[in-house]
């Protein structure tokens, strides 16, 4: 931008209590809910720790299903609002699986809260919701969901799959912005929410201070100034959604993840992370490296060969760096040419390590054939 350009993020009118409201029931429509949404000023990571310190208090027993980083998460802040935390994990190669849940519920009759992340960005899997919520639902537990990374990437179905909480943000499929985000609460949530004498009141994690503040009044007077550009961008990136159809959106991640797969098993040597096809989710894949070689030289090589300077590869985050490789083909990377050279690159990047012979064109083949198999074009 150069000085003299007329600023464009400034200088705007108020965003004023209806307007935010009628974001919020954007939202609500997108997420497939009838139960009250409210709009989080700050990243996901504001409404996940606000559900689970207004749910969950000393003497609660909460079932933590961890399948990626995020699930380790919630398993410290349930630790330490002093719930007994018995924990499902899944490798991170797969899924966790309503059998696996109903077990632990059984064995722990006293669990009264569920955290579960429906897809992980970060490790590439996505989780059998519709049934694991059943599960739930018929034990009586609270079901918290992270659909930050399903979000316009999957179907998400808040109120038929029975989830009381449920947080999304605007940053991955959404192809929106980061700063604010959205959580559904079921009034069943809201009941035990108001009993516990340890959810935060008077904070900015506080969901009970938006209940009393905004809903029960009517969502007439917002209770603080809002995060106005970051709420605008959130109800551009609904709306952009449903101009296109949010059944297209979704189809373009199925096919983003599909043509990723395909692709990447016709590099050779890298293979998806995730093993089965139904476990992978449409937002991103992971990919394994081979055994010796380390994802972040496979990555630094893949980002210096691509030309169009646009490929969403990274190297896993933490313990799984050395051994794991990201295509985030999620948002507008959903996109068949943004997955086309992110395979190309990474054959590029194969070549020039020696690891592999240039198998581009055969990546790139399979990768079209499994996109138009998805879309039907
Ligand atoms: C991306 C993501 C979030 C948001 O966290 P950031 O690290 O701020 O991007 C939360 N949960 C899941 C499952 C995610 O994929």
């Amino acid at each position: 931008m150069t000085a003299n350009t007329a600023p464009v993020l400034l200088d705007l009118a108020p965003l004023d209590a209806a307007h935010f409201a009628r974001i919020e029931d954007k939202v609500a429509a997108l997420m497939r809910t009838r139960e009250s949404v409210v709009a989080m000023q700050g990243e996901a990571l504001l409404p996940l720790e606000a559900c689970i310190r207004s749910a969950v208090r000393p003497g609660s027993t909460a079932l933590n299903i961890i399948t990626g980083p995020y699930g380790e998460t919630f398993g410290g802040w349930l630790r330490s609002c002093g719930a007994e935390v018995v924990t499902v994990a899944a490798p991170f190669s797969g899924a966790a699986g309503a059998e696996q849940v109903a077990e632990a519920l059984r064995a722990h009759p006293e669990i009264d809260f569920v955290s579960l992340v429906h897809a992980e960005a970060a490790t590439g899997n996505t989780n059998p919701v519709a049934e694991i919520g059943a599960v739930v639902r018929e034990h009586g537990a609270l079901l918290m969901l992270d659909a930050v990374a399903s979000v316009a990437a999957e179907p998400l179905l808040t109120d038929e799959w029975g989830v009381d909480l449920c947080v999304i943000g605007g940053q991955k499929a959404m192809a929106g912005p980061a700063g604010v985000s959205a959580v559904s609460v079921s009034a069943r949530a809201w009941e035990r929410i108001a009993a516990n004498e340890q959810a935060p009141r008077g904070s900015y994690l506080s969901l009970l201070d938006w209940k009393e503040r905004w809903i029960d009044g009517g969502r007439k007077v917002l209770p603080h100034a809002p995060a106005q550009l970051e709420m605008l961008a959130l109800e551009q990136a609904v709306d952009r959604i449903d101009g296109a159809g949010l059944d297209t959106v979704i189809l373009r991640h199925r096919a983003a993840a599909a043509a990723t797969r395909a692709g990447a098993r016709a590099l050779g040597a890298l293979s998806p992370y995730v093993t089965r096809d139904a476990d992978a989710a449409p937002a991103a894949t992971t990919l394994r490296a081979p055994d010796g070689v380390d994802a972040r030289e496979i990555v630094v090589a893949a980002l210096a060969a691509d030309r169009t300077r646009t490929v969403p590869v990274q190297a896993a985050g933490g313990a799984l760096a050395k051994e794991m490789i990201r295509v985030n083909h999620y948002g507008l990377a959903a996109d068949r040419a943004v997955v086309l050279d992110s395979l190309s690159a990474l054959g590029a990047a194969l070549e020039s390590l020696g690891i592999e012979a240039d198998r581009t064109d055969e990546a790139r083949d399979a990768a079209a054939v499994a996109w138009d198999a998805v879309t039907g074009s």
